[in-house]
């Protein structure tokens, strides 16, 4: 049996959708990035939305718009892709990165608080949702802060790094909704997809009118409005050193057919997510991802899996078998603070991040797409209890 790691799911809007721009003869942005853009910000309940070519491109024009400068510093975690680090760098700016929490990968309250006592001239933090799961924004039961207070008070402003957390949401309101600003991904195997996409969303209109600007050579008024208005379409202004990175309507249509059945996608995933959490609950060599939040809040666009101390089989072996097996798998990540740009350039030191070391020695994410079959996970399953389902220790208790 082939399992790949990720299969795209598309249904006959995204041909529809393309046909319609490709007949209209107009490739670039225009009526359908407008369109994809007001029904994504209704969708994750924000004010505005900005499209983008790549997520990349929203972190970026997200710092910009918050002022991020020359020597400033930023939080970002360890445990993500290179993106959420980079474009801190892009503006001269410094990432001061941080661990996550073993079981979600995310950063927690508590880790926040500590980092902020270390370093508390922090202007921004970049918060990553991880494989889906929402960070814990709110203040929890017992009264104690969430992300959210916490950088309120400290006078942080927060840039969600939601590539994986789309659809994600707590307590029913949507990862855009909430403050500053949210950047998501529509790469090609992300939770929705445009091939290469990305999207601003903010309530804030200052920041949404310089994204908005910046995203397209700091010119004053949009080319589709340069080619519609009544004022003469070679008249426009430059009033900052701006970038390209304006969505195509051809991606913009496929995200606006793939947008239609992102609820669906993520139901489908939960459902594979679910099969995982019965079948390899009790394989004590893996440590499950932990879910501090209701499956239906959760974007499940990884299952991340770690080999603890007691698994009798390495990571990259347990791969390699996968692999022969047919089963496609991928790790997220390797921390930021083990490659080589980071590590020399901070000079960081393995030791200061004990989870994200823990995880990286252990993980790997196993396939979840929408249109996985009941017995790709059973295979799935069961070439995991094959390969690990007997751990060092339980060899012991039974010799
Ligand atoms: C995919 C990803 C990005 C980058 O997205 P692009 O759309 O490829 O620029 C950023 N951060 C995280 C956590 C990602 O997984």
């Amino acid at each position: 049996m082939k399992v790949p790691f990720f299969k795209l799911s598309c249904g006959d809007n995204e041909y529809a959708y393309v046909r319609d721009v490709l007949d209209s003869g107009w490739l670039t942005t225009a009526g359908k990035a407008q369109e994809f853009e007001l029904r994504f910000a209704e969708c994750v309940g924000a004010k505005y939305a900005v499209a983008v070519n790549s997520c990349t491109a929203a972190l970026h024009l997200a710092l910009d718009a918050l002022d991020v400068k020359q020597g400033d510093r930023v939080f970002v975690p360890t445990m993500t892709f290179t993106a959420t680090a980079e474009v801190v760098n892009y503006l001269g700016a410094h990432p001061v990165f941080l661990d996550c929490d073993y079981l979600t990968r995310n950063i927690t309250p508590a880790i926040l608080r500590d980092a902020i006592t270390r370093c508390p001239d922090i202007k921004v933090l970049m918060l990553v949702h991880f494989g889906g799961h929402p960070a814990q924004l709110l203040d929890d039961e017992n009264g104690d802060e969430g992300i959210l207070a916490i950088c309120k008070r400290h006078g942080i402003r927060i840039v969600h790094d939601a590539a994986h957390a789309f659809p994600a949401q707590i307590d029913g309101k949507s990862i855009g909704g909430f403050p500053d600003i949210s950047c998501f991904s529509f790469y090609a195997n992300k939770t929705i997809t445009t091939g290469e996409g990305g999207m601003l969303a903010t309530d804030d209109e200052a920041v949404y009118a310089r994204a908005k600007l910046m995203r397209l050579h700091g010119i004053d008024r949009d080319v589709w409005d340069r080619f519609t208005s009544s004022k003469a379409g070679w008249e426009y202004d430059v009033v900052a050193p701006g970038y390209k990175y304006n969505m195509p309507d051809l991606a913009a249509a496929v995200g606006l057919a793939q947008l239609e059945n992102a609820s669906l996608f993520r139901a489908a995933r939960q459902r594979c997510a679910e099969v995982y959490f019965a079948r390899l609950g009790s394989i004590e060599a893996i440590d499950l991802p932990r879910s501090d939040v209701s499956h239906e809040d959760h974007a499940w666009h990884l299952f991340p899996i770690t080999l603890n101390s007691s698994a009798s089989i390495e990571r990259d072996s347990l791969i390699q078998e996968l692999t022969q097996a047919g089963i496609g798998t991928s790790v997220h990540y390797k921390p930021l603070h083990r490659m080589t740009y980071y590590r020399d350039r901070y000079q960081l030191r393995k030791e200061k991040f004990p989870s994200a070391e823990r995880l990286w020695s252990g993980t790997l994410s196993l396939p979840l797409y929408p249109t996985m079959t009941n017995e790709q996970l059973q295979y799935v399953c069961d070439q995991l209890w094959r390969l690990a389902g007997s751990s060092c220790s339980s060899l012991k208790s039974a010799a």
